[in-house]
């Protein structure tokens, strides 16, 4: 009955006094991230919960007037509801302060965020970065605001034919139905600005997720005024066509800017995740020359020291070039408009190994921001490695490029039955202390029978979500018994069990294990101690080799030599890969060195006492112990040598130790290496951790220098 009438900022029914908190929890993605706010909607209606794949307003919506007044009749209900309340506004009250000093606000400017599947604007490992920043933001207390995109098919639902080859289907979002609202104006309007400087015009509408305590604003072209190409230019994720990439870019780093400004919303630090925002610079230049009188010197000097800019990539060649001729397309009234002659304008986006090719985005950042990271110590070696150039160096000791080793949100996914043991063992303030090595080594004192015993639970729910998923298919849609099979019928918890879920694509090697299939066999099919293969993930739409690689996954998986113990998850996305880090007992990742920027799956993984194994790229030279896990060969990459690495290890230690079962019901020497996992990558690997590194080395410092 609300729908699409934008005078309304959100659709959703109206609730009794009794319950009307219950709208406030349900558009405040926190309870995405606490226990008890989940279960109080499945308590609503644990069919309708499922059925609306956990988006509350969809469910909310689908009850009639009367299932929502027996709400205030149920007694067990309005307890938790009361409750939950109660946290919630807690929460949303919080005074503590993490931080040695409270910085001053920060803009966060993404192209994509990783925060839950009721709202499915990612793609992968840099949404999901995003995402957990924003809510350890949000616990912190922050004050920090997201900018991004409200992609209206920002999901490509990843289909297998019988013949393993991945077809997608883009997912239309139902904003009428998500957890999002509109951003009105004074006049009770869908809040909508023209983004500057685009000739023909361009219209941008606003949205909100919130966040706990953060808010996320979302820019969205899908509007009247815009005719349909521009409309397009937020429907999809990193479009390929590189005119409607570069007007994207330019929504969101100067239609993003602008929005903040006129909203009223005032910070003072900038920072860009990843290259795709960056226009927000010149912006950012342009509105202290004309709003604050500063110079052009000035003013770029004072966005270069209040800005902050994080690269994710390994390799030049992954990041933005645009034609000279299409930025100035664009961009010619704007350099006029700063005071800056071409040359002048293109050189913030020149890249010395290649002059020529046009204007990148990277060095716009690298070049922009005196504050400037890499995502892991391994990653900023690189990086300076492929950069040195543009700071002019021939050697890259001295390269200004710093590192944050990323981490991951803890309660986002962490395992509901961990969480409630740590609520006891690590004590009631262990949520506030995550980042505490101190508190994590109480984990020492849970019993291995007591860890093993939830680890065994989450198998069985994951072996129990494949095969309702394949029941599901097979059912609806009558598909062959093979692919059945290989998308995992025949799992079984009582099996060791290795998981392998990331992007498909070349330089993460999905097909390395499977490099010399009958010593695999050996390995899956030993009758004593027999292993299986969980894969999942999605190729770039576009690529073909990965698509290839997905195919030959799926042909083993579909191979009765192997028993049915090889299996291809269809669709990764948030949601299977909390049921995977969770539920598998090793987590593997071997990616071609030194190709992994950080990865984030593989602390997920660990926290959860999933052991990682894994090359040493990434993070995990930083994480790896000796004992909290295993390493593949060395550090560089030859796949015959690092598959044989992988076979010898499985044989000679992991195999040997997860069936080491002694006297013991369970495998207890496994579930106390579990226990090593948690203690010394939890703290470290938190994204507690990281914010405050952010914090120390970044956006404390600046706004120190900003107020003097
Ligand atoms: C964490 C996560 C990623 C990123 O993990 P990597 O280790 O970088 O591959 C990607 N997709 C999903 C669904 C995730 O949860």
């Amino acid at each position: 009955m609300f729908a699409s009438d934008p005078s309304k900022n959100i659709a959703i029914p109206k609730l009794p006094k009794e319950i009307e908190f219950l709208s406030d929890i349900a558009l405040n993605l926190w309870w995405t991230w606490n226990p008890r706010g989940k279960n109080l909607f499945k308590l609503i209606n644990p069919y309708l919960w499922k059925e609306s794949s956990h988006n509350p307003i969809k469910m909310l919506n689908a009850l009639s007037q009367e299932d929502i007044a027996a709400l205030t009749e149920d007694e067990t209900f309005m307890k938790e509801y009361q409750y939950v309340h109660a946290l919630f506004r807690d929460y949303m009250q919080d005074s503590r302060v993490y931080a040695e000093e409270e910085p001053l606000p920060v803009a966060y400017f993404c192209a994509e965020y990783g925060l839950h599947h009721s709202v499915p604007i990612y793609s992968g490992g840099l949404g999901f970065l995003a995402g957990d920043i924003l809510k350890e933001s949000s616990d912190m207390g922050l004050p920090l605001v997201g900018i991004g995109f409200m992609y209206a098919q920002g999901y490509v639902r990843q289909v297998i034919g019988s013949d393993g080859w991945q077809n997608g289907t883009n997912e239309t979002i139902d904003k009428d139905n998500a957890p999002i609202e509109r951003v009105l104006d004074e006049n009770g309007n869908h809040f909508t600005i023209q983004v500057p400087f685009i000739d023909p015009p361009v219209y941008t509408s606003v949205w909100k997720i919130n966040v706990g305590r953060v808010t996320l604003y979302l820019l969205d072209t899908d509007v009247e005024q815009n005719d349909p190409w521009d409309r397009g230019i937020s429907s999809h994720l990193y479009v390929p066509d590189m005119n409607q990439r570069l007007r994207q870019q330019i929504v969101l780093g100067i239609g993003g800017y602008r929005v903040l400004e006129e909203l009223g919303i005032k910070y003072s630090i900038l920072h860009l995740n990843e290259g795709h925002p960056a226009f927000a610079l010149f912006e950012r230049v342009r509105s202290f020359i004309e709003d604050e009188k500063m110079s052009l010197e000035e003013a770029i000097e004072k966005v270069k020291e209040t800005s902050v800019f994080t690269t994710h990539t390994p390799l030049q060649a992954a990041t933005d070039v645009y034609s000279f001729d299409m930025m100035s397309n664009y961009f010619r009234d704007y350099w006029q408009r700063l005071g800056l002659s071409k040359d002048q304008f293109f050189s913030f986006g020149i890249n010395p190994d290649a002059p020529n090719a046009g204007f990148n985005m990277t060095v716009l950042g690298l070049k922009m921001c005196h504050q400037r990271n890499a995502v892991s110590k391994k990653h900023s070696e690189v990086t300076k490695e492929i950069w040195k150039d543009v700071f002019a160096m021939d050697d890259k000791e001295n390269v200004p490029i710093e590192y944050v080793t990323n981490g991951v949100h803890i309660p986002t996914w962490l395992s509901d039955e961990l969480t409630r043991t740590y609520d006891k063992v690590l004590g009631e303030q262990w949520q506030h202390l995550e980042d505490e090595e101190a508190v994590w080594s109480r984990v020492e004192e849970i019993e291995a029978e007591k860890i093993w015993n939830m680890h065994y639970t989450n198998k069985v729910r994951l072996v129990n979500f494949v095969r309702e998923r394949v029941r599901q298919k097979w059912s609806n849609e009558g598909i062959d018994p093979l692919v059945a099979m290989a998308e995992g019928v025949m799992l079984d918890p009582d099996i060791l069990t290795i998981g392998f879920a990331r992007r498909m694509t070349s330089y993460k090697r999905p097909n390395l294990i499977l490099h010399d299939l009958e010593r695999l066999e050996k390995i899956v099919n030993n009758s004593d101690r027999p292993v299986q293969i969980i894969f999942t993930g999605k190729a770039h739409p576009s690529d073909n080799p990965g698509k290839k690689m997905i195919q030959n996954i799926f042909k083993v998986a579909q191979n009765p030599r192997f028993k049915g113990r090889i299996a291809f998850i269809e669709d990764y996305g948030e949601e299977v890969a909390k049921y995977l880090v969770r539920g598998v007992d090793v987590w593997l990742n071997n990616p071609k060195i030194p190709m992994e920027a950080c990865g984030t799956s593989g602390m997920k993984a660990s926290l959860n006492g999933t052991l990682h194994f894994s090359g040493l790229d990434g993070w995990w030279p930083e994480g790896y112990t000796g004992e909290n896990g295993w390493k593949i060969g060395e550090e560089t990459s030859d796949d015959s040598r690092d598959a044989n690495a992988i076979y010898d290890t499985l044989e000679n230690e992991i195999v040997p130790l997860f069936y080491r079962t002694g006297k013991e019901s369970f495998p207890k020497a496994w579930a106390e290496k579990m226990k090593k996992a948690i203690m010394s990558i939890s703290p470290h690997f938190s994204a507690r951790r990281m914010m405050k590194d952010y914090l120390e080395m970044f956006y404390v410092p600046i706004s120190k220098k900003i107020k003097e």
